[in-house]
C-alpha cells in the first residue's frame, strides 16, 4: 500500500523557491488502477518520482507497505525500487545498443540474478507483451508501440507490486496505445497495482480511479464510471 501524507516538494531556484507539490495526501491500496491527470507543470511527474522512490519530498510522510521511506538510505531505497516498483516512461528509455532481451535483462543484472534465469525470465516477460518474435531486435528496429512493450517487459520482469507509468502512450498512435492499455488491464487483473499519468481522457478511462491535480494539489479524486475493459 502507498500512503502519502501532506507531501510537499519545494525546488530552490537560487533566489526564489518553487513549491511544486503543496500538501498531497493520498492512499493507494493493493490492486488499484489509478490515473493521474492535470495540466502541464502541475506536478504529476514530480509526484510519480516521489512515489517511485526516485526523489524525496521536502516534507510530509510516505509509507510504502507500512515502511516509512524517508528514514531509509539511498541504497535501501534503490533495493526496494528494483524489487517492488516497475517504471514506464513516455520516451521508453531503452538502451539503444542493447536488443530487446538485453534491455529486459537489465533489472535482473542489478539484482544479481544468474544469466540462465535472466534469459528465461526475460523471454517470458517479452512473450507476455506479445514480442516473442522480436527478442533480438534493437530499439531502432522496433516501432514505438513495440519499444514501449519492451519497456513494459523490463518494468515487470522483477514481478513488481507496483507499476508506475508516466505518459506511457504519449508518443504512440491510437492502435499502439490500445495495445499498451490491454497489457495494463491484464497486469492489473493479475494483481499489479498501477498508477499512470496521462493527458488523454480516453486513456484515463482505463483506470478504476482518476485523481486530478492542479497547481500541486489534488482537486478531484473519483472512481471511473464507464471504465474501458478488455
Ligand atoms: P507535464 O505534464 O508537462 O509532464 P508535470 O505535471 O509532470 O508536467 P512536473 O514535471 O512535475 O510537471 O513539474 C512541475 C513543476 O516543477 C514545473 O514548473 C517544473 O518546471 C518544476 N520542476 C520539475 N523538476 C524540477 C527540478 N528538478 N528543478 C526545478 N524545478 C523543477
Ligand atoms: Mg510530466
Amino acid at each position: 500500500m502507498i500512503e502519502l501524507k501532506d507531501i510537499r516538494k519545494v525546488y530552490n531556484l537560487g533566489k526564489v523557491e518553487l513549491e511544486v507539490l503543496k500538501g498531497i495526501s493520498l492512499k493507494v491500496e493493493k490492486g488499484e488502477y489509478v490515473a493521474i491527470v492535470g495540466p502541464s507543470g502541475s506536478g504529476k511527474s514530480t509526484l510519480m518520482n516521489i512515489i517511485g522512490l526516485l526523489d524525496r519530498p521536502t516534507s510530509g510522510t510516505y509509507k510504502l507497505n507500512d515502511i516509512e521511506v524517508s528514514s531509509l538510505s539511498d541504497v535501501e531505497l534503490a533495493r526496494i525500487r528494483n524489487k517492488q516498483i516497475g517504471f514506464v516512461f513516455q520516451s521508453f528509455n531503452l538502451l539503444s545498443k542493447l536488443n530487446a532481451l538485453e534491455n529486459v535483462e537489465l533489472p535482473m543484472l542489478y539484482a544479481k540474478i544468474l544469466p540462465k534465469e535472466r534469459r528465461q525470465r526475460a523471454i517470458k516477460a517479452l512473450e507476455r507483451v506479445g514480442l516473442s518474435d522480436r527478442l533480438y531486435h534493437r530499439p531502432n528496429e522496433l516501432s514505438g508501440g513495440q519499444q514501449q512493450r519492451v519497456a513494459i517487459a523490463r518494468a515487470i520482469v522483477m514481478n513488481p507490486a507496483f507499476l508506475l507509468a508516466d505518459e506511457p502512450t504519449g508518443n504512440l498512435d491510437t492502435n499502439s496505445s490500445i495495445e499498451i492499455m490491454k497489457i495494463f488491464y491484464e497486469l492489473n487483473q493479475l494483481g499489479t497495482t498501477i498508477i499512470m499519468v496521462t493527458h488523454e481522457q480516453d486513456i484515463a478511462n482505463h483506470a478504476k480511479r482518476i485523481i486530478r491535480i492542479r497547481d500541486g494539489m489534488i482537486i478531484e479524486d473519483s472512481f471511473v464510471k464507464n471504465r474501458i475493459t478488455y
